[in-house]
């Protein structure tokens, strides 16, 4: 039978050389035998699904290719503008699952796992999270990218090929443990290596001035010590439209040259040392979420994606343009994902200036017609410095164009406000001190032709306060475009028993256009479809009670309501007021206050970045306070509470689909946007949440009967903070105060005595700017309000179904469309 399967084998090869690749749905179980046997030299499935997976991938893949070389071949026959989307964050996530629905390859696939008596479920498991990313941020570019794949655009992903994303978690005593995360450890058969296209990025050194022959002065960067960025090209296909984009992510590596004059002179082991530090540049993503590192390796980084893209571009250009950059501009577009890579302002303008011998006025109208700056924070915290002194030793000549940028700015805040030094010394690129700062997100709106938020709040409060001044000097560069989530990865993959029910009621158009999601409303009182409805829920709930199981060794019930809060620990997200309540409704059912008590499971998932102690505390209370619940009898027809360890996105396309009331409890004004709220939205939960970020919007669509509000508005925030006494709260409140006598008394740390005290300090500090216990007793309302309708399974049904239905707008689509229209003036490929 070997011999039959090699000259089927031989077949297939020969008529893709005669006649071009052969890749398409009907020959797919044949491919996938040909890795299986020959690429990967498999005989048998096994215990391991592991090398089946890779065979698949490798057959999935095949068809990417092919898609993505037409694609390319488009784009050469319509040379029209395109953007690149620069991002240190890509959090794809799995990649098989969403190339088969995009290619429309599921019936085929299964057909050709048949043949090994498999499951594409079974198989697709065996995959690795690609979690380039830390949480909101990076996410969002993978769907961004997946939208601009969808709506043809032409769009090019730029990031970093981390060889270790973010860290698995696990939990051990309650407390989280890091585990690096290998995630290359087994292959990564989606990229492409590139090696034609390397890249030098230079480091280090120092600029000479020197002369041309014209007798012109010119500035050269030189004694630097280069870097090599090779490229992997990752295929993003779009949404069953023969578009396949590319994300491009690059690794360093260490220059040829590196070896030969030290190896030579005998400095063998010095040598090698600086090829480690070359490589060490994308070994790991930074874990840090909100909030700035300031360690030199990251800006490492950021200069490295940034130097590596922005010359790859130009390259492309030059190669048909020569050095003639006219029209530049009208052909490319940089939208930089927050801060991170806002570097490329400069690099761009030392690009143009130093390597191709513009002008300055002409490099810099090319500049600030072609960059584009998205803001994700107002966090203080997260608001990217970096030292005068480290920026001029590890990239002299983009700090003094810097400079320059900056001495060319402030003549024209001077122009806007004659005599005011105050002014100028706030708008500065450059914060004055004794370690004097470059301030990122300065050169980014200084250096951008639009600036957006990501929310309408979030825009609101970055053009009337962080960023008030560049506002007034420049309002029309301000813009919104609140965020989106792709509806292929976050319905119709992550659930396709709601999406087959939806589809048979409204047609499948929703999963491009999402708008039309809205028809769902003519069902939201029959009785037939809430049955349906129903019997989805309960299913997928299931799924995720057998993942808790699994997981956390905790029992969900699925007749019980499941409250789920999962995203990144941070004390502006609040999961320790979500833990509050839980020990309130424990507290009740200890004192048998049990009536209209709503049974429910409430789960809580999220990694703490590594030196955040006092997120990290937050995850030992809420495991300390789930075991003292499970393990009471009492409680256990009300209440059960579960921490799942390493929340990512593939444990999110289970959660999100499950879940019966998302929990979006930040401080308001602290969340930018948010998108899990909109993943559970989509998925038909109810939201209990402050008027934050994108909740606001999610409020306005489904209306205000179908959301549960509570808490400050981010415009009450000031004054509440002038006089606030938590004490005093806490002393009129009997719930607030039975919740912290449990924590003083030391009951979940019965053995630990004093171990929750920096929590509770925090709760009881004048200075709190999360005001937990200000929102408290709100919370507690409305946690009550949702359980009461929850008892009335039909109005809950109705509550579902229209989130899900009025979820349109928070397509990822939606978004893209916007960027377009407003910012990047593409035009879509004609396929
Ligand atoms: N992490 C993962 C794995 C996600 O899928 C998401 C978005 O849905 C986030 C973080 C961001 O969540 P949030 O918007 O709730 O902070």
């Amino acid at each position: 039978s070997l011999k039959k399967q090699k000259s089927k084998a031989n077949k297939v090869c020969k008529l893709e050389t005669k006649n071009g690749p052969v890749v398409n749905a009907s020959t797919l179980p044949e491919d996938l035998k040909r890795h299986f046997h020959y690429t990967l030299g498999r005989d048998e499935v096994g215990d391991s699904p592991q090398y089946l997976y890779h065979a698949l991938a490798l057959t999935v893949r095949d068809r990417l290719m092919e898609k993505s070389r037409a694609t390319k071949k488009l784009q050469q026959a319509q040379p029209t503008r395109r953007a690149a989307y620069l991002s240190l964050e890509f959090l794809m996530g799995r990649a098989l699952g969403n190339a088969v629905l995009n290619l429309d390859l599921e019936d085929s696939v299964r057909k050709g796992l048949n043949q090994y008596s498999s499951e594409l479920e079974t198989i697709a498991d065996s995959e690795h999270d690609a979690g380039l990313g830390n949480g909101g941020l990076g996410r969002l570019a993978a769907c961004f990218l997946d939208s601009c794949a969808s709506l043809a655009l032409p769009v090019t992903g730029y990031g970093i090929r981390y060889e270790y994303g973010m860290f698995n978690q696990s939990i051990e005593s309650g407390h989280q443990i890091e585990h690096p995360d290998n995630w290359l450890r087994d292959g990564h058969p989606w990229e492409v290596a590139a090696p034609e296209h390397n890249r030098r990025v230079k480091f280090f050194g120092h600029v000479e001035t020197y002369q041309d022959k014209e007798g012109h002065t010119h500035r050269q960067w030189v004694a630097t010590e280069d870097v090599l960025a090779v490229p992997y090209d990752v295929p993003v296909p779009g949404y069953q439209n023969d578009i396949v984009n590319t994300l491009r992510l690059w690794k360093s590596a260490a220059t040829d040259e590196f070896d030969l004059g030290e190896f030579n002179a005998g400095s063998y082991t010095e040598a090698v040392a600086r090829k480690n530090l070359a490589e060490q540049i994308t070994m790991v993503l930074y874990p840090n979420d909100a909030s700035e590192n300031g360690k030199e390796l990251r800006l490492r980084q950021q200069y490295f994606l940034t130097s590596a893209s922005l010359q790859d571009i130009i390259a492309e250009w030059v190669k048909v343009h020569g050095n003639d950059f006219t029209d530049f501009a009208q052909y490319h577009v940089f939208q930089l994902n927050d801060t991170h890579p806002s570097v490329a302002v400069a690099e761009l303008m030392r690009l143009l200036l130093d390597e191709h011998d513009l002008d300055w006025d002409a490099a810099w109208q090319i500049t600030t017609s072609t960059m584009a700056y998205t803001n994700h924070t107002l966090l203080p915290e997260a608001l990217e410095k970096w030292s005068v002194r480290l920026f001029s030793h590890l990239l002299p000549r983009v700090l003094e164009i810097i400079f320059e940028i900056n001495a060319r700015f402030l003549t024209e805040v001077a122009c806007q406000w004659p005599g005011d030094v105050d002014k100028q010394r706030a708008l500065s690129i450059i914060e004055e001190g004794d370690d004097p700062q470059v301030r990122m997100a300065y050169l980014a709106i200084v250096g951008s032709f639009s600036v957006n938020g990501v929310a309408a709040l979030h825009t609101q409060l970055l053009s009337e306060g962080l960023f008030n001044d560049f506002y007034q000097l420049t309002p029309n560069k301000f813009n919104n475009k609140t965020n989106g989530v792709t509806p292929r990865r976050w319905l119709a993959h992550c659930n396709p028993k709601l999406s087959q029910l939806i589809s048979d009621k409204i047609g499948n158009n929703w999963t491009r256009d999402l708008s039309e999601i809205s028809k769902l409303r003519r069902y939201y009182d029959n009785e037939k479809f809430h049955a349906q409805w129903q019997d989805v829920k309960q299913q997928n709930k299931q799924q995720l009670a057998d993942l808790v199981k699994v997981a956390c060794d905790v029992e969900f019930d699925t007749n019980m309501m499941f409250d789920v809060q999962v995203k990144r620990m941070h004390e502006y997200k609040r999961q320790l007021l979500n833990i509050l309540h839980v020990i309130h409704l424990y507290d009740r059912i200890r004192r048998g206050d049990t009536e209209g008590m709503t049974p429910r499971c409430v789960l809580i998932g999220g990694k703490a970045a590594p030196g955040y102690f006092i997120a990290k505390l937050t995850i030992k209370l809420i495991n300390n306070v789930a075991a003292t619940i499970n393990a009471d009898p009492l409680a256990q027809p009300w209440l059960r509470v579960a921490f799942l360890p390493n929340y990512n996105v593939t444990a999110m396309e289970t959660i999100c689909a499950a879940t019966d009331l998302s929990e979006q409890i930040s401080t308001a004004g602290k969340e930018a946007s948010g998108t899990g709220n909109m993943k559970f939205m989509m998925n038909g939960a109810a939201t209990i949440g402050t008027l934050d970020g994108a909740n606001i919007e999610i409020r306005d669509a489904v209306g205000a009967d179908n959301f549960f509000l509570f808490g400050a508005r981010s415009e009450q925030i000031a004054t509440i903070r002038e006089h606030y006494n938590p004490t005093q709260i806490i002393a009129n409140d009997n719930n607030l105060n039975n919740v912290m006598a449990l924590l003083n008394s030391n009951h979940f740390n019965l053995f630990e005595h004093g171990l929750f005290q920096p929590l509770i300090d925090s709760i009881l500090n004048e200075h709190d700017q999360w005001l937990v216990a200000h929102d408290f007793a709100d919370y507690c309302k409305a946690q009550q309000a949702a359980a009461l309708v929850y008892q009335d399974k039909e109005a809950w049904t109705r509550l579902s179904i229209l989130n899900t239905a009025a979820s349109g707008s928070f397509s990822s689509d939606r978004t893209i469309n916007e960027y377009n229209n407003d910012i990047w003036a593409l035009t879509p490929l004609s396929v």
